[in-house]
């Protein structure tokens, strides 16, 4: 079930905590029993001194030691128990959100992959979901066992003597202020080096991806100055960082220090005038490292919760961005499509406004093939995005088989078509899965079957280990032919009614196209088909040809129709030297 993301952050929080409640009320409930130890030690350990001491009651002292000695070692337990079960309860949040932001990310629509970079996408499921989760069960913790210790010492040291108190309420605050102030310089100079950081992944990245380009242009001194910067400025940055840390750590120390003397002080004045004792001074001293640890950890929170805050803002605005595209209400399934499709005066627009068609139509036969030819940029892609619904039109319609194509479940009309893109994409995997990909319920020998008729099953049997070898990133390196014979034989899995080739063959040698136009041309019978194609060679074989231009569809007709005309199409065929 789809969580709501519209409530209130902390409504977001405890929906994904509320499945692990349990591990969560175990991390809770040990967390006050640590706080207790911490806070009864003092105190047991003054009641001992002031009445078990003075009496020489040997065995009833070593008895409350031996219950002490107990209590920290079930402290060290308990103490086991919350990091363990805490952590384990944090990761399990983690996948739970790594799990919803990814399905959420396959729902939304080409546009958002259009304006969001990969890697700051990548970022936002790993890092960002990392600190979420160390805030999630770290911060439900801190501030309770922070909260108690403080209140709970302060309040003891009050009952114990007032007077002295008094010094450590004045100067815990002065404490902890001075070091919020150092913590903050050092988040600042920590966010300097995840942004040096950030720049200095950049500068690798684009290194090793352009690596091919600075060699062939000799330039690799260029690109090692260029990144000696960046290694500069990192390496600034984080020696920045360690400085504000040096500050910071040497600051508490040095607190803690001054309180400690301060008490002894004031403790020792009051001592001589006869107000207070020994054994209550002692106890003091062992409440100021009480504080130490909880005003430490308060601190630390303070960082835990700006990241956290910061990822989740992000995780929220990223599970608030609906889908562009949606199933209408009452969408139909569109089974065993004919393949008729309509252009009803068209118009369409990108989100930034881009506009690519300006009212246009046209009406594609069942089993027909339908090219697409004009200049680069003149919206022949964008027209074939629009038939799976990649993008809705902003004006007019599509009609598939008659049906307006924002009737039809999207799911049932992308199972109807068949795309081949001159970009083929291997999931890491064997050749199997990347082929099977066309249709996953497909059996091992209709794998092969579509491997043949794709004209790629030879070629298989020669890697080394047919169609078990790894593809992908890390795995075999295919060449482009091979990689778009893959990609067709998915399409022959599939085995669709409509097929949209996009350039399918403009990267490859002319013959590795011959080629491929074989298999392709088995693939498109009795299937309507569009057919962008850069070549005129490959589309002479159409039964119908359009010319988009300037957002319009210029001409259309048969290609005798067409050089009879001698418009644009005509021209076209002359400055690639045909006729
Ligand atoms: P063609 O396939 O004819 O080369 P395209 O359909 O790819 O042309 O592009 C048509 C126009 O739309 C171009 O001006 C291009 O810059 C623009 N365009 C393409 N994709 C996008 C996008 N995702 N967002 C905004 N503009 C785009």
């Amino acid at each position: 079930m789809k969580k709501n993301y519209n409530q209130s952050v902390l409504g977001v929080f405890a929906s994904y905590i509320k499945p692990h409640w349990h591990a969560f009320a175990v991390d809770m409930g040990l967390s006050v029993l640590i706080a207790a130890v911490d806070l009864v030690f003092p105190i047991l350990s003054r009641w001992s001194m002031r009445e078990l001491l003075p009496q020489s009651l040997y065995r009833t002292f070593f008895t409350v030691m031996a219950i002490i000695f107990t209590a920290y070692i079930l402290r060290a337990a308990a103490q086991y128990i919350v990091t363990v079960v805490g952590h384990r309860m944090g990761t399990m949040v983690e996948a739970d959100m790594r799990r919803d932001v990814f399905t959420h990310m396959q729902e939304l629509s080409y546009s958002f992959f259009d304006h969001n970079r990969t890697g700051v996408l990548l970022s936002r499921v790993t890092n960002d979901l990392f600190e979420i989760v160390e805030l999630a069960h770290h911060g439900p913790e801190n501030i309770l066992t922070c909260t108690l210790t403080i209140v709970g010492a302060l309040g003891i040291l009050l009952f114990v003597n007032w007077k002295l108190s008094l010094v450590l309420i004045v100067l815990l605050p002065a404490c902890v202020i001075f070091g919020l102030r150092q913590r903050i310089a050092m988040q600042n100079a920590n966010r300097e080096v995840k942004k040096m950081t950030g720049e200095i992944n950049a500068a690798i990245e684009s290194g090793i991806s352009g690596i091919r380009t600075s060699k062939a242009f000799a330039n690799e001194e260029a690109e090692d100055e260029k990144f000696d910067a960046a290694n500069e400025a990192f390496k600034k940055s984080r020696v920045g960082f360690y400085r504000a840390m040096g500050r910071f750590n040497a600051g508490v120390e040095a607190t803690v220090g001054i309180m400690q003397v301060a008490v002894i002080s004031i403790g020792g004045f009051l001592i001589m005038r006869g107000e207070m004792n020994y054994v209550d001074l002692i106890t003091f001293t062992l409440y100021v490292s009480t504080f130490t640890a909880p005003v430490r950890k308060l601190m630390q929170f303070m960082e835990l919760y700006t990241q956290g805050m910061a990822g989740f803002d992000r995780f929220l605005e990223l599970m608030r961005t609906e889908p562009e595209i949606r199933d209408a209400e009452d969408a139909q399934v569109l089974e065993n499509a004919e393949g008729r499709i309509t252009f009803d005066d068209v118009s369409f627009a990108y989100g930034d406004g881009t506009q690519v068609l300006d009212h246009v139509s046209a009406e594609i036969a069942p089993g027909e093939t339908f090219a697409l030819v004009g200049s680069s940029g003149s919206g022949k892609t964008t027209m074939c995005h629009l038939i799976p619904r990649f993008y809705d039109v902003t004006g007019g319609r599509i009609l598939v088989d008659g049906k307006d194509i924002r009737t039809l479940t999207q799911e049932s009309l992308r199972k109807n078509i068949g795309l081949i893109q001159q970009d083929v994409f291997l999931f890491a995997g064997t050749v199997m899965e990347n082929i099977r990909y066309g249709r996953p319920d497909a059996t091992d020998e209709e794998v092969i079957q579509a491997a043949k008729r794709a004209r790629i099953h030879e070629e298989i049997l020669k890697m080394p280990e047919n169609y078990r070898t790894y593809v992908g990133e890390r795995g075999v390196v295919l060449s482009g032919g091979q990689k778009q014979r893959i990609s067709i034989a998915r399409v022959f899995l599939k085995n669709p009614p409509i097929l949209i080739l996009d350039e399918a063959t403009s990267a490859l040698d002319s013959v590795t196209e011959a080629e491929i136009q074989k298999s392709l041309d088995q693939l498109s019978k009795g299937k309507t088909c569009i057919v962008i194609a850069h070549r005129l060679s490959t589309v002479r074989n159409a039964d119908r040809i359009a010319v988009v231009e300037d957002m319009h569809i210029a001409e259309q007709g048969t290609r005798a129709e067409l050089l009879a005309k001698g418009g644009a199409y005509a021209q076209l065929e002359r400055a690639q030297g045909f006729t």
